[in-house]
């Protein structure tokens, strides 16, 4: 009988933990694109995506969400990768535009990779090139109800399968000169 109680109440403890932590969603955006120019529209007045808990932070560190708009060069993959690594989990990807997905319009490029999530966890794409706030948002609440359900734990999952990634990053980045981090 007690464990049962336990066991619901540690449910109510869960819901509790992952309601707060999706309706407090700081965000680091990275330009990487041009599907950049979206994201001022979606966090001013306008669309207030603030809303919905979402709000800029300052550094990686206090940061939940990067959020990279657009393709992504082999040089800006690195610092992607380094500032993915210096936020505390847990943490979650939103990219968006078709260039993170399969490169998009560069998909031939000598110099931007394709498949983002090749090289760090995605949790939600957004389609388009590019997407309009309101693919932003919807973006986001996706990843919201991600969160709700106990199912966003890409960080833990790109710990445990690091050798993988760091595989793959290696391939495209020739000048890997990247420090350590402490898990
Ligand atoms: S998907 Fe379109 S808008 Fe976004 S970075 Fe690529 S070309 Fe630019």
């Amino acid at each position: 009988m007690n464990i049962v109680k336990d066991k619901k109440s540690q449910h109510i403890v869960d819901y509790i933990k992952e309601f707060a932590r999706k309706n407090s969603l700081f965000v680091m955006a990275y330009g990487t694109g041009c599907g950049a120019i979206e994201i001022p529209p979606t966090m001013t007045s306008r669309y207030d995506a603030e809303r919905f808990g979402i709000r800029g932070a300052a550094t990686p560190r206090q940061a939940d969400v990067l959020l990279i708009t657009g393709y992504l060069a082999v040089k800006t993959l690195k610092r992607v990768i380094r500032v993915y690594e210096q936020m505390q989990d847990p943490k979650y990807i939103i990219a968006f535009g078709s260039c993170t997905i399969n490169g998009g319009m560069y998909f031939d490029s000598y110099n931007t990779i394709n498949a983002l999530d090749r090289y760090v966890p995605v949790d939600v794409y957004i389609n388009g090139c590019m997407p309009r706030p309101e693919a932003v948002i919807e973006g986001f609440v996706a990843l919201q109800e991600k969160i709700q359900r106990g199912d966003a734990d890409n960080g833990k999952k790109y710990q445990e399968n690091i050798d993988w990634y760091r595989e793959n990053q290696m391939k495209v980045i020739k000048n890997w000169n990247m420090p350590d981090y402490n898990w």
